[in-house]
């Protein structure tokens, strides 16, 4: 029997049904299930009791049927295992809670989260939608789900957001877990201290058997420092195996880090998220939302105007809100687009949009996909060219944006305009979990962009 990539189906099983239940539901009833195998005629599912096995069936049954093997009868081809008392008893109560006080641990510091980074103000859209309740799941279950949890994606995008989240959740709601939240950048300098005092002996201690939760942010910064990969690789595998929930962030997947391939394999073995750039409506309300943490009045058009022009970085959408923001206290202004074209010149002024035109965008495609652009206009539906053309049309949709151009769009490509939305959506669904897919599309931005 073939395997199939587990990931994938059981992924994009899960993402579908986040959309349609609770984040409670989400976490408590479909976060701690865990694929064992999957061929393409069945999956073998393990689950904490039977009542799981009775939620899924009675509420996603069609589902089930949607994305995993089916029977011939028409059944979900579902062989469910329950996991044993062992395994169970392991993970509710990791053995750490009676090691705490062994050794020196209270020297170090309580965590450090930035307070402003929660779930309740981060604000979700289709390409962020994943990696939170994927992040939710972990902070309702650390150690159940998914393990590592490995979040990537471009500068600005919230990644450090999310994870200081899980963190803040994990501190209030199981208050006996023992967190470290670290930058690699910092744990390298810890490592640096500890073996210049020669105590790095303590310090291998506490992060291998008196942690319950690593949130390590920017694991970039580990890519050629051979010794202090080797050295976290261990502490990643020994906490692991105590049963103790890591999360790791990055800039890239890990398949494009220049680490290990044991140290890729490792951060690829539970869930890898990717954090996609916020589409325009995500974008307004992100700015919306900010806007009303200062205080300020920001109207939905100023919202419109601004989002359609910072569109790929969202430590760049408040920077526009806090500089608004002085402006209009200092001079007592109301916020109009002639204001935030004014205060906002030089941020405004990277926004590319009126220098592309869309056969520049298909020319980038083409390139990158290694296909003709006429291709990419015409309609052979072969897997690689009806790829490449799903793709032009995401990103000619991104670059311009609005609902008339959405007529244009249609009008171009020679489609109608759902074939257009119906493409973009499928493209943001595969980005989710398709790495290779985001780095080509990826490298086509930056060819737009440039
Ligand atoms: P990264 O770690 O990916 O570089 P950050 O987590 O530092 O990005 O996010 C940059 C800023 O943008 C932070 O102030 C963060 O609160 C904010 N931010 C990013 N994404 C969102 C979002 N979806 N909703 C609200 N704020 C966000
Ligand atoms: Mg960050």
């Amino acid at each position: 029997m073939p395997a199939c990539d587990t990931r994938d189906t059981w992924t994009q099983f899960l993402q579908f049904v986040k959309t349609r239940c609770s984040l409670t539901a989400f976490g408590n009833w479909l976060a701690p299930i865990r694929v064992l195998e999957l061929t393409s005629e069945e999956i073998t599912l393990e689950i904490p009791n039977i009542f799981v096995q009775d939620y899924l069936l009675s509420n996603y049954k069609k589902e089930l049927c949607a994305f995993l093997p089916v029977s011939a009868q028409g059944e979900p081809a579902i062989r469910f295992v329950i996991a044993s008392p062992q395994k169970k008893q392991q993970t509710t109560s990791p053995t750490i809670t009676t090691q705490l006080t062994s050794t020196g641990v209270e020297n170090y510091p309580e965590v450090k989260l930035n307070h402003n980074y929660r779930f309740e103000t981060f604000i979700e859209g289709p390409t962020n939608q994943f990696v939170k309740s994927a992040a939710v799941g972990v902070a309702l279950r650390p150690g159940h789900s998914f393990n590592p949890l490995f979040i990537h994606g471009g500068v600005g995008l919230g990644k450090t957001h999310i994870l200081h989240s899980i963190g803040h959740y994990i501190k209030e709601h199981h208050k006996k877990l023992r967190i470290q939240c670290i930058t690699t950048e910092a744990l390298i300098n810890e490592i640096v201290d500890n073996l210049k005092k020669k105590s790095m002996d303590r310090m291998k201690n506490f992060y291998r058997s008196e942690i319950d939760v690593l949130l390590v942010d920017d694991i970039q910064f580990l890519q050629n420092r051979l010794n202090f990969e080797e050295e976290l690789a261990h502490t990643f595998e020994a906490l692991k195996n105590k049963g103790a929930q890591i999360v790791i962030t990055s800039d890239k997947p890990p398949s494009l880090l220049k680490l290990s391939e044991r140290t890729i394999g490792k951060m690829e073995g539970g869930l890898v998220a990717h954090m996609g750039v916020p589409e325009l409506e995500t974008r307004v309300a992100i700015l919306q939302h900010k806007a009303q943490q200062k205080g300020l009045h920001l109207p939905h058009k100023v919202a419109f105007f601004i989002a359609e022009h910072i569109y790929n970085n969202v430590r760049q959408l408040e920077g526009a809100i806090n500089r608004l923001s002085a402006q209009c206290r200092l001079l007592d202004l109301n916020i109009t687009e002639e204001l935030v074209s004014m205060t906002l010149r030089e941020m405004l002024q990277q926004a590319p949009r009126e220098k592309i035109s869309i056969e520049e965008i298909l020319k980038c495609v083409a390139a990158v996909f290694n296909v003709r652009v006429s291709d990419l206009k015409g309609s052979c539906r072969t897997k690689d060219i009806a790829l490449s053309r799903q793709v032009a049309m995401y990103l000619a949709r991104l670059f311009f944006n609005e609902y008339q151009s959405l007529i244009a769009l249609a009008t171009y490509f020679n489609k109608t305009h759902s074939t257009i939305l119906h493409a973009c959506k499928n493209i943001e669904k595969k980005m989710m979990t398709d790495e290779a897919l985001c780095e080509q599309i990826g490298q086509i931005r930056k060819k737009i962009e440039c």
